[in-house]
């Protein structure tokens, strides 16, 4: 890889391929086995930072993605029904129903919402399913070299793995026509010429089968025996198959030896972890959805999120505050440490940034109950600029979203239609200042004007400035703490704030 600091690791990665040659396929791969979480982004989200470098340096460069249809349902996850699932366990995903009844399969169900995720964040690929490769003969000559091979594939998985294989191992799992199963049935012999392979169940079933239809290869062969057969030059893949003796090394070797090919660029990338909650699994059910992620954050921001880091650096993905922080960082918005070519290869649409942070807009949505008008006038009243009302709609609907869905209870408000009932427990300090800031305050002011009215309030003395700033939230909000108190103040009505200033003013007196 390149030792230039400065430059972007996707840039870096296409410079190096393309010394080799100019034509690349980069493909990617996730089991369907469950929702898919934002930990899975960085397979496909890696390999778009590259296909976007390899565009932009001229090359000719395709993009697919492989649904893993073929791979077995392994046990009931936590989210099935047992009374449906029991049975199903051993059956490749591609042949089980789905969970809600809606869609052809259970790989379907949980590839469709992957997939439109996909198109919102602007990721365009191929979409290859496991089971039509294999059904429709795509890999019958890797197949039959696996099989005939098979003494080559057990040394090469013996020597790297330093496991002992077993005698009757093959590289393929047959798949029993009677029972549906990929587990509990063993090869027991093939014929090159037809094209055929011969299996025993434990059902009971015996035959013998075209090689297209009689089941798939083991994970560590089917792998190299895409890369072949499809001519992948680029991969990303988990930095657990990148582990000395793992996949990648012993479907290096199985390539070269037993299919005589190269393998392709291998791009290991680290996990992506919940904040506080460790690597994102399906299983230990700390996820957050691709699709939940894509209505939290506009979909650049998903994009840089993963071209910011390189591929081996770790992300701790915490969908609360930080996440509005990264919104910001992308938008340039107080901040300092944007990376210009991820955002870059993140753009999408020309939209302008918003020209207000995110954390604000979460407030605004918050005390507007999010209409847009309501919005648009506040952001008038603060001389801040005023985007097109699409892209005013479409920002809101995503800070609504953050709300209800991620927001700490920090950063929750609720704006009081009538004055709340703490305001009575408020000091005679508090509500004289109260009614001074009332006086005083004029309906041009802006947030600086105010937040620098409040400020000389409490300069003389008589009252704190957080008993003040206390005063205040409680007397619009119930509560003691909210959001910066001139910007506050100022995006709600002059009329209503000196009403509410003076009512508080007055309550319990
Ligand atoms: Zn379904
Ligand atoms: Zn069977």
């Amino acid at each position: 890889m390149s030792e230039n600091r400065a430059q972007h690791w996707a840039d870096a990665i296409a410079q190096e391929v393309l010394q080799a040659q100019k034509q690349h396929l980069i493909s990617t791969g996730i089991t369907p086995s469950g929702d898919y979480h934002v930990g899975h982004l960085r397979e496909v989200m890696t390999a778009e930072g590259i296909y976007r470098a390899l565009v932009d340096q001229g090359a000719e460069v395709r993009f697919n993605y492989i649904a893993d249809t073929m791979d077995p349902l392994r046990r009931v996850y936590d989210f099935l029904d047992p009374e449906v699932y029991a049975d199903e366990v051993g059956k490749p995903l591609c042949d089980i129903p789905c969970p809600c009844g809606d869609h052809g399969s259970y790989a379907e169900h949980f590839l469709e919402p992957f997939l439109e995720s996909m198109q919102k964040l602007g990721v365009e690929l191929d979409v290859l399913y496991a089971h039509d490769l294999y059904r429709q003969g795509h890999l019958d000559t890797q197949i039959i070299m696996a099989l005939e091979q098979t003494e080559t594939i057990k040394r090469i998985e013996h020597e790297e793995s330093r496991k002992e294989v077993a005698a009757d191992w093959s590289p393929f799992n047959p798949l029993c026509a009677a029972c549906g199963r990929l587990s509990g049935t063993r090869v027991t012999g093939f014929d090159a010429a037809a094209k055929t392979v011969s299996y025993h169940c434990d059902c009971g079933h015996a035959e013998t089968a075209p090689v297209s239809r009689a089941g798939k290869l083991t994970w560590r062969v089917d792998w190299p025996a895409r890369w072949h057969a499809l001519g992948v030059t680029i991969e990303p893949f988990g930095k657990d198959h990148a582990s000395r003796g793992g996949s990648y090394d012993t479907g290096t070797r199985v390539i070269r030896e037993v299919f005589h090919g190269e393998p392709p660029y291998p791009i290991p990338y680290e996990w992506l972890a919940l904040r506080g909650q460790g690597d994102m699994s399906s299983s230990k059910g700390n996820l957050v959805s691709i699709a939940n992620l894509t209505q939290t954050v506009p979909p650049e921001v998903a994009r840089y999120m993963i071209f910011k880091a390189k591929p081996l650096r770790h992300i701790a993905f915490d969908p609360g505050l930080p996440l509005l922080n990264l919104v910001d960082e992308y938008d340039n918005v107080e901040s300092n440490n944007r990376n210009p070519r991820a955002a870059d290869l993140a753009l999408l649409k020309d939209w302008p940034p918003l020209g207000i942070p995110f954390k604000h807009l979460v407030n605004l949505v918050q005390i507007s109950d999010g209409e847009v008008d309501k919005i648009a006038a506040i952001l008038k009243r603060h001389d801040l600029p005023i985007p097109s009302r699409e892209v005013l709609q479409n920002r809101i609907a995503y800070a609504q979203y953050w709300v209800e869905n991620y927001a700490p209870p920090e950063a929750r408000l609720q704006l009081q239609d009538t004055l709340p009932a703490s305001t009575e427990s408020l000091t005679s300090e508090q509500r004289e200042a109260l009614s001074t800031l009332a006086n005083r305050l004029e309906p041009d002011m802006n947030g600086d004007d105010i937040h620098a009215l409040v400020y000389s309030l409490t300069q003389d003395g008589d009252i704190e400035p957080k008993a003040l700033f206390q005063a205040i939230y409680t007397a619009f909000l119930g509560q003691p703490r909210g959001p910066r108190v001139g910007w506050f103040l100022g995006s709600l009505e002059f009329d209503f704030v000196r009403t509410r200033l003076q009512e508080a003013a007055a309550a319990g007196v």
